[in-house]
């Protein structure tokens, strides 16, 4: 039977609807939150996620300004910057686009951003935060993951997770979340021996690799619920014809635009799941979405007392 497919364009959508009316209601009352994004240069694929973040902002109503430095800045400007953004009381978020150029040294970079307006959850303290249970920011992707599940009823309490990819912005804090939320997890990498047969364990399998439908059927326990945060762009005909032959929609986009994308899961494990996100159009729309909702976070933590007079009032 075919999986039920879990629509991360329904779910953001509820997620930014609630945000709006979070925003409207604090700004109503003189404390609208406020989001800074830096973008270095002009690396096009961060300018197209820096606009759709800015978008998204000015939908769901918080404030947001974009500052552009060339892509010669030194780390020393750009640190003044960074901390200029920590003292200004109406910024409550800030994001650093990554990569950033190479002459800028951007652990440094990222150290700098004040943890309560680090609504990446990159920073050590927010990473230390999640994994001790206290209240912090927590990556948007993997936050978003959570979402997905809690919100389309999938229990993570005693079930068996397995989360191929262990990278500090993805797979740690996924695997992390899922053990705060009281699943068994197991993480997976490169050096994993049997990974088909220690994904197959995985009642919830979370799949974030960056390799185009690497999880295939016999990597799946039949009824599992799959998680596919991959992203990658397929160009090869080889490639296309190894995910999607005989399907006529996707032939269509691949020979329009030359490319179709295509998640760390292939398309024929739908057979096999019990319920499975799509690509696109799954765990990409939580991420900017789950942004939204740690700016509104990172205000509400920060401005704590003031909110909770709102909140009375
Ligand atoms: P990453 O930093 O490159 O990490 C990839 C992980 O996969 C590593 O832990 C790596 O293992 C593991 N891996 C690679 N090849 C493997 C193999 N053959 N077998 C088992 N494990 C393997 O990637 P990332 O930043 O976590 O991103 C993962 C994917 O998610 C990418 O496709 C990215 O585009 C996508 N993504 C999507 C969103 C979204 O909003 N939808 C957000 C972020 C990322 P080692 O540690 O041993 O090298």
């Amino acid at each position: 039977m075919a999986a039920i497919i879990l629509d991360g364009n329904r779910i953001a959508g509820e997620i930014r609807a609630e945000v709006a009316s979070e925003v409207k209601t604090m700004t109503a009352a003189g404390m609208r939150p406020g989001l800074a994004v830096i973008l270095v240069g002009n690396n096009p694929a961060s300018e197209i996620y820096v606009r759709g973040k800015v978008k998204s902002s000015e939908e769901v109503g918080i404030y947001s300004e974009k500052h552009t430095p060339p892509h010669t800045i030194s780390t020393q400007e750009l640190l003044e910057l960074v901390m200029d953004l920590n003292r200004r009381d109406e910024i409550d978020g800030i994001l650093v686009q990554l990569p950033l150029p190479p002459q800028v040294d951007s652990k440094k970079i990222l150290m700098a951003v004040d943890p309560a307006k680090d609504v990446d959850g990159f920073h050590p303290v927010n990473v230390g935060f999640l994994s001790t249970q206290r209240p912090g920011l927590v990556p948007c992707t993997p936050a978003g993951i959570i979402e997905i599940l809690k919100r389309s009823k999938v229990p993570i309490a005693g079930q068996e997770a397995v989360v191929v990819g262990r990278s500090d912005i993805v797979g740690k804090p996924t695997a992390m979340l899922l053990i705060n939320g009281n699943a068994t997890v197991t993480v997976c990498h490169s050096k994993t021996r049997d990974l088909p047969g220690v994904c197959r364990r995985g009642d919830i399998l979370v799949a974030a690799i960056g390799r185009a439908g690497m999880i295939t059927g016999n990597f799946v326990k039949p009824g599992a619920t799959v998680i596919d945060v991959g992203m990658n762009k397929v160009t090869d005909r080889a490639e296309f014809d190894r995910l999607f032959a005989g399907n006529l929609k996707r032939e269509e986009t691949f020979r329009t635009k030359g490319w179709t994308l295509v998640g760390d899961v292939h398309p024929e494990v739908a057979e096999i799941a019990g319920a499975i996100t799509p690509v696109p159009g799954g765990v990409g729309p939580l991420t900017i979405a789950m942004l939204m909702a740690n700016t509104v976070r990172a205000a509400k933590l920060r401005r704590g007392s003031r909110v909770a007079e709102l909140s009375r009032a």
